[in-house]
């Protein structure tokens, strides 16, 4: 192997060279111009690397008053923290660690889960790890378990899980009873664990037959309170070195709400809220899916072939939320996150003792929190995660009921082992579903659809009758097995600048 490396790297140099020499001498005689939509990181991996390949006549058109999209880390307390993607879930294959290993920013975070019963009692972290096992169980081919084989003739998480649940978990507690209630009270957390991977509202509509592929390695690495804007940072090379920076973030535009694309055989035009328009060889559209299923009919003239429409609405996309809270002091043990499991009395206590904000079938919002995990290198931030069908109306909470129940939910599960528990004197909410320029979080595999490569689909650009791409598709979505995170974002937005680098070699 090594004695072919001199070699392989040597057909990189040519074809490199070809690529470069047709680009100054064919392409970019024309320097196409192209238009972004859309600042999140599928966005600035396109700008970044069309600009480095010299496409300079391009714009960013962003619809919010910042950059990062579903990146966006705040300044709260002593460190950044993230409201939107904040983990880097693996360690090879995945592009983000590659871009920043050589940094040594990521670190890993520890510690497995605190679960706590109502009654003020740690539960022995055997069945966390129990609980863990059998969500993970649910998705095929994660584990070859006997919870598996059984659910083979299921097709969504939510019929695997209702079938397997009370069997497995009586079987593996067979003996202890008082287990078997507390675990029988544990199910309703479980849902909304495993609702959480994929940020669906229902199990029923999880796919268990998921195209999603994880990176190895460390699937929760941490940017140790820098927050995971760092990557867009990395990209527009304003980190290591500040002088570095790509002069690319010269033209984003923000506030810039795209409201009409009309494609045809000519130059596209893009027509945005403050009634200018944009002009443009090339579109790529990187606006999350939810928006794309809100504004798929209005958005595109002509309209999207039914291949692309059946793509749009037949994906998943959810929403879970994040509520983050600041003390005066850190009461709590930093390197541990916390899980509440509602015993069946005290679930129907919470609607007397905290009657306020949503309640939906008799439940309360508090049940829907999945945990609290301190924040990384920030001690005196605790996050909070909320998954299911509630999520939509507790972002429309106002913070000091928000921050009220979380605190009647603290007192009730760690009174009796915490001491000095005091009230938080900032808060801050993720509001990914109401906001119009996202309408959810991340996207999934539905267990609805039956159709294989919706994610190819989705990708797939609009063609003019000359084979010209006139609108492009990147964004977390259109990756055929990394979609819903930050990797399969970045990954997308370069698939699409390279698909024009090449288009431009050829042409
Ligand atoms: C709460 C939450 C937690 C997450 N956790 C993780 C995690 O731990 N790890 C991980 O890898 N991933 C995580 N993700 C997912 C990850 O953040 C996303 O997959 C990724 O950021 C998507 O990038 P994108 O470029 O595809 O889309 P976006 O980031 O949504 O970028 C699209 C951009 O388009 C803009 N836009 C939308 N409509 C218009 C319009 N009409 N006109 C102009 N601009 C428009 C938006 O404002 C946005 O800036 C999480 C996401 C959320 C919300």
């Amino acid at each position: 192997m090594s004695l072919l490396r001199p070699y392989e790297m040597l057909v990189k140099c040519i074809i490199l060279l070809v690529t470069n020499y047709f680009l100054y001498t064919h392409g970019l005689d024309k320097n196409p111009s192209i238009l972004i939509i859309g600042a999140g990181p599928s966005g600035i991996a396109a700008a970044s690397r069309l600009w480095k390949n010299k496409f300079t006549n391009l714009k960013i058109l962003e619809g919010e008053n910042r950059i990062g999209g579903r990146v966006h880390s705040v300044k709260f307390g002593d460190a950044y923290i993230d409201l939107g993607g904040e983990w880097c879930h693996g360690e090879k294959g995945n592009i983000v660690f590659d871009m920043v290993k050589q940094y040594d920013i990521l670190k890993h975070s520890s510690a497995s889960m605190h679960v706590y019963y109502s009654n003020g009692i740690l539960l022995d972290e055997e069945i966390y790890n129990d609980l863990a096992e059998f969500a993970e169980s649910m998705y095929e081919s994660l584990n070859n378990t006997e919870v598996e084989e059984k659910c083979s003739n299921f097709s969504s998480v939510g019929e695997c899980f209702d079938n397997q649940f009370n069997t497995t978990f009586a079987k593996l507690y067979q003996n202890n009873y008082n287990l078997q209630t507390i675990l029988a009270e544990a199910k309703s957390w479980l849902e909304g664990y495993v609702l959480a991977f994929d940020s669906a509202f229902t199990l029923y509509d999880i796919a268990r037959n998921s195209a999603y592929e994880e990176c190895e390695g460390d699937l929760g690495l941490n940017w140790n309170g820098r927050g995971y804007k760092t990557i867009l940072e990395v990209m527009l090379q304003q980190y290591p070195d500040p002088t570095q920076e790509l002069a690319v973030v010269n033209n984003i535009l923000l506030n810039k709400e795209v409201t009409r694309i009309i494609w045809n055989n000519s130059a596209n035009q893009v027509l945005c809220l403050d009634n200018t328009t944009y002009p443009a060889d090339h579109v790529i559209f990187t606006a999350s899916l939810g928006v794309l299923k809100a504004t798929l009919e209005s958005l595109f003239e002509p309209a999207l072939p039914d291949e692309k429409v059946r793509a749009i609405r037949n994906i998943g996309f959810g929403a879970i939320m994040k509520i983050i809270l600041h003390f005066p002091h850190t009461w709590w043990d930093t390197a541990q996150p916390y899980a509440f499991i509602w015993s069946a009395a005290d679930r129907k206590k919470i609607l007397t003792e905290f009657g306020k904000g949503p309640v939906r079938n008799g439940r309360s919002w508090l049940t829907e929190n999945t945990y609290f995990i301190p924040a990384d290198n920030n001690p005196k931030v605790l996050m909070g995660f909320f998954a299911g069908e509630m999520v939509p109306e507790i972002e429309q909470e106002s913070n000091e009921v928000l921050s009220a129940g979380c605190m009647y939910m603290f007192r009730k599960f760690l009174g009796k082992t915490h001491n000095n528990i005091t009230d938080p004197d900032d808060i801050i909410k993720s509001m990914w579903y109401s906001n119009p320029h996202f309408r959810g979080t991340y996207s999934y595999d539905s267990a609805k659809n039956t159709e294989q490569g919706l994610q190819n689909k989705l990708a797939a650009p609009l063609l003019r009758k000359n084979g010209d791409p006139a609108i492009q598709f990147a964004g977390e979505a259109t990756h055929p097995y990394h979609f819903s995170t930050v990797h399969g974002a970045i990954e997308s937005g370069y698939r699409e600048a390279d698909r024009l680098i090449h288009y431009y070699a050829q042409h």
